[in-house]
């Protein structure tokens, strides 16, 4: 799956090394099969709704949800949603950044597996959590296409059932 992925030096800052999903988007086994993978984890554990952050989350949590027969609930940036949110705010390497959920998104007892395209430190992922939780939810599962090992999202989401289909 590593040949779907395009490491770019330098973007989108000197020293970063971005991993470009692209590859793996344009060709339709290979996403499909990614999807069907982080389909089969959700199933596993009971999943009833997928919840994902924008906008790379809606890549992989869409075709999730579809392939499960479930309902998908966007977390979007600040002041897309047009009715009552809970808005998280939290930090990123310069300053912070705000993800919202209409506050009548979760259910009481829905179990939740939120789904990104790549964990690096965690912090989106833990908004995330936060707004599910504070909604009712109960995450029972993190899925992402990539994992940055070196950035240790894991230890910061200690606790959290996580599956990753690549790492870096
Ligand atoms: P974190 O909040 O875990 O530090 O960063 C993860 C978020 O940043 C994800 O939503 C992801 O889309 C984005 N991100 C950070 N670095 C990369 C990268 O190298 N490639 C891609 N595709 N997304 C990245």
């Amino acid at each position: 799956m590593h040949d779907y992925i395009e490491s770019i030096p330098d973007f989108p800052e000197e020293g970063i090394i971005f991993r470009d999903i692209t590859p793996l988007l344009a060709n339709g086994p290979a996403y499909h099969q990614a999807t069907e993978q982080i389909a089969h984890f959700a199933k596993e554990r009971g999943v009833t709704v997928v919840v994902a952050p924008e906008s790379r989350g809606f890549l992989v949590g869409a075709p999730v949800a579809e392939n499960l027969g479930l309902g998908l609930v966007p977390a979007r940036k600040a002041g897309k949603l047009p009715r009552k949110t809970l808005a998280e705010t939290y930090q990123l390497e310069y300053g912070s950044a705000q993800l919202e959920m209409h506050v009548d998104a979760i259910k009481p007892g829905d179990k939740v597996v939120i789904t990104d395209d790549l964990l690096a430190t965690g912090g989106t992922i833990e908004a995330t959590i936060k707004l599910v939780e504070a909604l009712g939810g109960e995450v029972v599962g993190l899925a992402f296409f990539i994992e940055l090992t070196a950035l240790k999202g894991r230890d910061r989401l200690k606790g959290y059932d996580i599956y990753t289909l690549m790492t870096y």
